[in-house]
């Protein structure tokens, strides 16, 4: 009994010392937190050079993009085959997925030899060979005339630019075959694969790390699958303080010196080898098995890492050392056993402390881009050593959550490994493609071809002719109004006067001081107002009252209720005028319907609204609609802008036009100024072909269903609608917002033209387009901004190019009507979506320029066209009256 236990005594003492000799002998395989923590942050920072454009280059972990955009969400079915390359074998799979009431994944899979010499052969060859059992499996799957989808993990390191390419950068592990370098290995396949006429739909490669193959599966979707590539961490030199001569001695003698540094001390291809060479060394020093070295020892693959996980069993550990030491011929003590069992723990250990270090840094930044303290999330975990080895997972786990305490991390065990991530991720590519080809189908009617836009332009030329001519004017829809504008300002202009502007966003009433000679010069006051909802829409009188009210406090606020001051009416709506100072409205736009004002002379209105007040008189010269205050102003500064452009809540035009076309006024001498009133165009159902069911949503919903359908579709008014109806449609099919249509998203006018200018911003990541629709209290992913901005891009793109469409026509009836060749002329352009708009402007330019190629147009901003313009219309009304008085 006693001696029993003094033996025991003795085997813990003798177990205790040689560990601590191991340990010491293999110090620096041993890392401390601190180190640990070290080299987190070093990968950390070598995430964020591989993800940033400009470090990237030479970064060594290359954080390639994998172009799986989602994770699996469990809506995807159907019957895949996945190939499965670079691991220990060369597997094929074929995987179902079905969802009755819940996704069941059946899977079948055979796994193929792959030879040395094909390994290190030529690239047509491995990939023939690939083809090959590729149709031996659809053979034996009976499913030979079937066309599965394809999907390819290929566990090497691939530059992806899209999700059905892989450029392979450089071999890793045992293969080394010629010419694949370098070159699209989905190309390869696929050559492959038609050379044998195995019938497939299309592959796609995609990279998932391997021991490694961690690929972190998070709760939140809608993130880019980013490969890190972190094998090549510390190909710079970045880990040498950590690296042992055993590393080295690995590296040396491995295909690819200098390549995948911490691949090679992590990784279950190497770990085996590691061991051995310690034990090597170890022998060597007598240290070991009395220093006796075998053949066997010294042979590189005799030491496997099934024989690292078979020898750290806890139970039969000891026995199962022996049984493999003494196949090496060693002839091991038990002292020995202890020994190499130990230093298989430190090696294993170090591997997992390493893995746990990375994934600690990726966690890290999990958890820094969600800006939460604390982070939930699970890591999907595959590959032979976490699964076979005794401890490698319990101790893996522990590290990572001593190291990242603020994380709360649940492992998963993804259970058939990387062929069933391929299958998934072809799956889930599926979906994505065909969702996206559903999306860009949607989107496709929005797209106009040059054809299409001639066509646009050609229709606004013979509406025009229709507008001007006697004959079809009462039935026009473009109605080309006369102004009685004659001509543009030439700088004499002089005098104080009144000018009001309603009908934009703002009602103002502002005082104009215009003064010519040497010291010309344009001042301005202004006061806005606003007019309330009710009395927009209650009765004229009420709306003229308000407006008299109006001038009357802002007249008492410049002090000159006296002065009986000429005035401009800047009244942006559909006129038809039979002089400068009468406009009959023909019809309310824009959300304006006071009753008892379609049909009226709006100058009479106003007059019998000063008249009722009693209190002040003014002399009301003109009724100005804006698009010719816009053109007016300046023209007061480019004597060539004879065209005057309106791309605002409306969308308008107007410009200078040979009396002698004007049949509806008398007169052939000289020219007018006529008001195109071009947001009708289309009324008469001539746009109706390339109107799209949301347009006509959008005008359903609109105050004057029916009217201004031109305008509807490119107007600040209506663009944000037409986006949200857009969106409605594509989260009603499931490809937004997760399906769920917010009450947010049914308000009409919620989305507003402005965010479409900032969604738009190419200077706004992705991110901020999230934040933007967050605020819209529409919770998005990432993909969904994606989405959002390009319908946002698509609806604008045609608006601006319809917009050029209009203008095309414009300025080739001015160049004809001069029998020019080349026309030089310049628009004067007003509105917010014109001005601030991102590409709108830009768009529009272009258009006009491909669509009137023989005009050289220029476009010119205008600056309060509806005040300063209103105020020079009437300068130069009030200076021909006083000619005609003269006369
Ligand atoms: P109006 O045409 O009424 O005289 P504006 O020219 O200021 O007035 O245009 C106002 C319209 O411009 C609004 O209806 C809105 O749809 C649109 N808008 C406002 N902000 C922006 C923006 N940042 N980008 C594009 N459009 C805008
Ligand atoms: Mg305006």
């Amino acid at each position: 009994m006693i001696a029993a236990q003094l033996l025991a005594y003795y085997f813990t003492e003798l177990k205790d010392d040689q560990i601590k000799k191991i340990d010491k002998y293999l110090y620096a395989m041993r890392f401390s937190d601190e180190t640990l923590l070290d080299i987190m942050n070093r990968f950390k920072r070598e995430m964020e050079n591989g993800l940033g454009k400009d470090t990237n280059p030479t970064a060594t972990v290359k954080m390639l993009p994998t172009f799986v955009r989602s994770i699996p969400d469990g809506s995807e079915k159907g019957d895949f085959i996945a190939l499965d390359l670079g691991g220990s074998n060369f597997r094929i799979l074929r995987v179902k997925v079905s969802h009755e009431k819940r996704q069941t994944v059946q899977m079948e899979s055979q796994i193929y030899d792959t030879p040395e010499d094909i390994m290190h052969g030529s690239g047509t060859r491995l990939f023939d060979h690939v083809a090959e059992c590729l149709g031996d499996f659809m053979e034996k799957q009976k499913i030979k005339d079937k066309k599965l989808p394809v999907g390819f993990t290929f566990s090497f390191p691939c530059a992806q630019t899209k999700l059905d390419e892989g450029i392979l950068l450089t071999w890793t592990k045992r293969f080394k075959a010629s010419g694949v370098e370098g070159a699209d290995v989905v190309k390869l396949l696929n050559k492959a694969i038609k050379k044998r006429g195995v019938i497939c739909t299309g592959t796609n490669a995609c990279y998932m790390e391997e021991l490694r193959h961690i690929d972190l599966v998070e709760g939140d979707e809608g993130r880019m699958c980013i490969n890190t590539e972190w094998g090549a961490f510390g190909d710079d030199g970045m880990l040498e303080d950590i690296r042992t001569e055993f590393d080295r001695e690995i590296d040396r003698g491995s295909l690819n010196p200098g390549k995948q540094l911490f691949e090679k001390m992590v990784s279950g291809m190497y770990m085996g080898e590691l061991v051995r060479l310690i034990l090597v060394k170890m022998a060597k020093e007598g240290m070991l098995f009395e220093g006796r070295i075998t053949p066997e020892l010294l042979t590189k693959g005799k030491f496997e890492t099934k024989h690292v996980s078979a020898i750290e069993k806890t139970k039969e550990g000891l026995s199962k050392a022996k049984e493999i030491l003494t196949r090496l011929g060693v002839e091991p003590s038990h002292e020995d056993c202890v020994a190499v069992q130990h230093v298989c723990a430190v090696v294993s250990f170090r591997s997992a402390n390493l893995i746990a270090a990375t994934l600690g840094a990726i966690l890290l930044r999990l958890k820094d881009n969600k800006g939460s303290p604390r982070l939930r999330t699970t890591v999907g975990v595959d590959g032979s050593l976490y699964k076979m080895h005794p401890h490698y997972a319990r101790r893996l786990h522990k590290t990572v959550r001593r190291l990242v305490p603020e994380s709360d991390v649940r492992f998963l065990l993804s259970e058939s490994g990387s062929g069933k991530g391929a299958a998934m991720v072809t799956a889930v590519a599926y979906r994505l493609a065909e969702q996206s080809r559903q999306i860009a189908q949607t989107l496709a009617e929005f797209q106009l071809t040059k054809a299409q836009l001639l066509e646009v332009k050609e229709r606004m030329r013979a509406e025009i002719q229709r507008g001007l001519s006697k004959e079809t004017h009462e039935l026009a829809s473009v109605k080309m109004l006369p102004t009685f504008v004659r001509r543009t300002p030439d700088g004499t202009e002089n005098g104080d006067f009144l000018a009001l502007d309603l009908g934009g966003t703002n009602f103002r009433v502002l005082l104009v001081k215009i003064r010519s000679g040497k010291r010309r010069s344009v001042e301005m006051h202004n006061k806005i107002y606003a007019i309330p909802l009710e009395v927009m829409q209650g009765t004229g009188e009420e709306l003229f009252d308000h407006i008299v009210h109006c001038i009357s406090d802002f007249l008492d606020y410049m002090g000159m209720k006296n002065a009986r001051l000429p005035l401009g009416f800047t009244f942006s709506f559909p006129c038809k005028q039979t002089s400068l100072d009468a406009g009959i409205l023909i019809k309310w736009t824009k959300g304006f319907k006071a009753t008892d004002c379609e049909g009226e002379d709006v100058v009479g209105l106003l007059r019998e609204g000063i008249k009722r007040r009693e209190e002040f008189d003014l002399d009301v010269v003109a009724v100005v609609n804006d698009t010719v205050g816009t053109m007016m102003t300046c023209a007061y500064e480019e004597p060539t802008c004879e065209i005057g452009l309106i791309a605002g809540t409306g969308s308008n035009a107007c410009y200078m036009e040979e009396m002698r076309n004007i049949e509806t006024i008398e007169g052939n001498e000289g020219r007018m100024c006529v008001n195109m009133e071009w947001g009708a165009f289309g009324d008469n159902g001539c746009l109706d072909d390339i109107r799209t069911k949301y347009d006509e949503a959008v005008d359903e919903l609109s105050f004057n269903a029916g009217k201004q359908k031109y305008e509807k579709m490119c107007s600040g008014m209506y663009l944000g609608e037409i986006v949200r109806n857009i969106l409605i449609d594509l989260t009603k099919r499931g490809f937004l917002f997760r399906g769920q249509i917010s009450e947010t998203l049914k308000t009409r006018g919620i989305f507003e033209t402005k965010f479409l200018s900032q969604i738009e911003s190419d200077r706004l990541a992705l991110l901020q387009v999230r934040s933007i629709l967050q605020h819209l209290g529409l919770d998005s992913t990432c993909d969904d901004s994606i989405i959002v901005k390009e319908v946002c891009g698509t609806v604008s793109l045609r608006a601006a190019q319809l917009c050029g469409a209009g203008m095309a026509a414009v300025v080739e009836k001015i160049r004809e009507n001069r029998g020019l060749d080349r026309l030089e002329i310049t628009v004067g352009v007003d509105g917010t979506l014109y001005k601030l708009h991102p590409h709108f402007s830009r768009i529009m330019h272009q258009t006009v320029k491909e669509l009137a190629p023989k005009c050289d147009v220029n476009f010119l901003l205008s600056e309060d066209g509806s005040g300063k313009g209103a105020a020079l219309i009437t300068a130069v009304g009030c200076r021909l009256r006083q000619q005609e008085q003269q006369s």
